[in-house]
């Protein structure tokens, strides 16, 4: 016979069954040894307790069909499930539903001439009852009739459950198998059946060790099931070798099922079959590993948890010397305000694209680092892709170099120079404080380039270029405007400050001696100096006074400041 999950789970309802049929049995005994159930008005004080201490519906109806007693249970389950109220001398007709009445007449019938007959009937609000129905007889003949009855509404709905649950396990694509206490299988569906390869009837009442090779048995299965049968639920993933679909790693549960008495007697096995996921798992442990970035995954906190082995070929760190550590450890001083920003803001959850700091690598050199951080506050988890933003960053550093400065003489260029003269001008409008702007030019550096030559005239230039900077404040700005023209802005300088400067410049460029060879070179410049005011436009407005004060220089004999 064909087992099925139903029958075996059954199991649950069988006590109860079992509590019927005693009764059942008793009431047949009382019937073959011809000791009638005593007629109802004999009742007498030891029957009744036993009757009302059922807890299946008891009514004995005499021939009229007037109740003559109904026990506790009918009372009061009827009231509770049916809005009955049962009392002796009640028409027993008035506890079933009208289309049950024709039948239930006819029963009686069949009673009253001796039959006794088994019968389910359905109550009201859809309640179920199983009943035995049979006449009552005194010595000699029939004087009524008893009612058995049994609500096995619960009952019914749990086998219907239970036929839906057997469904659900055959058509599932998880193996899934029922084993008995002596390890033997007692219920397979089909995908169990596939992956093993066997026919349901050879596989049923055998033992599991026949399905796996001993030592695997032995070592993984045997324990799991022993200690699924001391009540534990066990779980585990492993690999099988199966004939039906090959290799494949399952995830295995094993949970005890129990019965009544509260111990397993079985153990239902069910295998998921993983071997995609793990094989995706694997793929992306490959990525994860080869990744030409830095991934991390680290706690909220910023601990890592996992590094690849990217973190040991850019910053020379191990996998071993960075579990645990905090990233904020490898951060440099200048960048650990900015950094600890964004820890708190990974902290909260905020994913952070595409921050950049600055790293120590284990062998002391520094190297810029982009990070795009995504938490996961449900994980507890933060994954990081780092990139090493070190060469891009020199590269940037170079081209803002070369877009901001005179390649001939390191000054800044005439554009950064009006760039920063602007964003000057804007912050002493703001604070009302001192500027000064001036221009300088050198005098007859036509002749220079044509009696020393061009390279000559190059050399005066960059000797200019270091006497103005090292003259001048780390604050101030200045820049080479044209071939041999500079200018200058000195901030928060006052008309005298700025004049002293300028003096300054005027002796000490005065001083510079240029080689030429043998000769020595020396060059003079003029210069023309303005103060802001508060009516001017705007930067220009300012270098154009600066300019024609430097032009008025110039005229004037050279060598010489002229304020404007
Ligand atoms: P002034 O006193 O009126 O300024 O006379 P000047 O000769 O300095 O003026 P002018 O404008 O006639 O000549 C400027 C010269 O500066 C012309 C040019 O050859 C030279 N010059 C401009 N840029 C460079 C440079 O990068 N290197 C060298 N060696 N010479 C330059
Ligand atoms: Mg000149
Ligand atoms: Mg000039």
């Amino acid at each position: 016979m064909k087992p099925r999950l139903t029958d075996v789970l059954e199991l649950e309802l069988e006590q109860s069954r079992q509590r019927v049929s005693q009764l059942e049995q008793q009431l047949l005994a009382l019937n073959s040894t011809d000791q009638a159930i005593p007629p109802t008005a004999q009742l007498d004080n030891e029957l009744r307790p036993l009757f009302d201490s059922s807890e299946d519906l008891i009514i004995f109806v005499d021939l009229e069909g007037s109740i003559v007693f109904a026990n506790q249970a009918t009372v009061v389950l009827l009231k509770a499930a049916e809005g009955l109220h049962v009392h002796a001398g009640l028409d027993v007709i008035k506890l079933f539903p009208a289309d049950q009445i024709d039948f239930i007449s006819h029963s009686f019938r069949l009673v009253k001439r001796g039959k006794t007959l088994r019968t389910n009937y359905t109550g009201a609000n859809q309640r179920e009852y199983a009943a035995i129905i049979q006449p009552v007889r005194d010595e000699q003949s029939i004087v009524g009739i008893a009612i058995f009855a049994r609500d096995i509404t619960k009952a019914h709905e749990m086998q219907q459950r239970l036929r839906r649950y057997e469904q659900i396990v055959a058509s599932s694509p998880n193996l899934i198998a029922l084993v008995d206490c002596n390890h033997q299988l007692q219920l397979v569906n089909d995908a169990f059946l596939q992956a093993f390869n066997k026919k349901r009837q050879f596989i049923i009442g055998s033992h599991i060790n026949q399905l796996e090779a001993t030592d695997s048995y032995s070592e993984l299965t045997l324990p799991a099931l022993e200690q699924a049968f001391l009540g534990r639920h066990i779980q585990l993933e492993r690999w099988i070798d199966t004939p039906g679909i090959g290799r494949r790693f399952f995830s295995i549960s094993y949970r005890p099922l129990r019965s009544q008495d509260l111990q397993p007697k079985f153990v239902v096995m069910t295998a998921r079959d993983m071997t995609d996921l793990k094989r995706a798992e694997t793929d992306r442990q490959r990525v994860f590993e080869l990744s030409l970035d830095m991934l991390s995954i680290s706690t909220m906190e910023g601990q890592f948890i996992e590094t690849n082995p990217a973190w040991k070929r850019i910053l020379g760190w191990s996998k071993e010397e960075l579990r645990n550590k905090a990233w904020l450890e490898l951060v440099v001083t200048e960048d650990l305000d900015s950094s600890t920003d964004v820890a708190a803001r990974l902290n909260r959850g905020e994913i952070v694209v595409g921050f950049e700091n600055r790293c120590r690598c284990k062998d002391g050199s520094v190297k810029w680092l982009a990070w795009s951080s995504y938490p996961d506050p449900e994980k507890k988890r933060i994954f990081s892709t780092v990139r090493d933003t070190t060469a891009r960053k020199r590269m940037e550093e170079e081209l803002l170099q070369l877009a901001t400065t005179d390649p001939l003489t390191g000054a800044s260029n005439r554009r950064y120079f009006i760039d920063c003269a602007t964003s000057e001008l804007a912050r002493v409008r703001r604070y009302g404080s001192h500027m000064a702007v001036l221009m300088l030019d050198i005098d007859y550096f036509k002749e220079v380039n044509d009696t020393y030559g061009h390279s000559v005239g190059d050399e005066a230039l960059k000797r200019l270029v270091d006497c103005c900077h090292q003259e001048l404040r780390e604050t101030d700005i200045f820049g080479r405007y044209g071939g041999e023209e500079f200018a200058a802005v000195l901030v928060n300088t006052d008309k005298a400050g700025a004049l002293n400067i300028c003096k300054r410049l005027l002796l000490k460029i005065a001083q510079l001696k240029i080689r030429a060879g043998s000769a020595t070179v020396k060059i003079t410049v003029s210069l023309g100096m303005t103060m802001h005011q508060a009516d001017d436009s705007g930067i220009d407005a300012l270098l154009k006074r600066a300019d024609d004060a430097l032009y008025q220089a110039k005229n004037q004999g050279r060598n010489q400041l002229v304020l404007s």
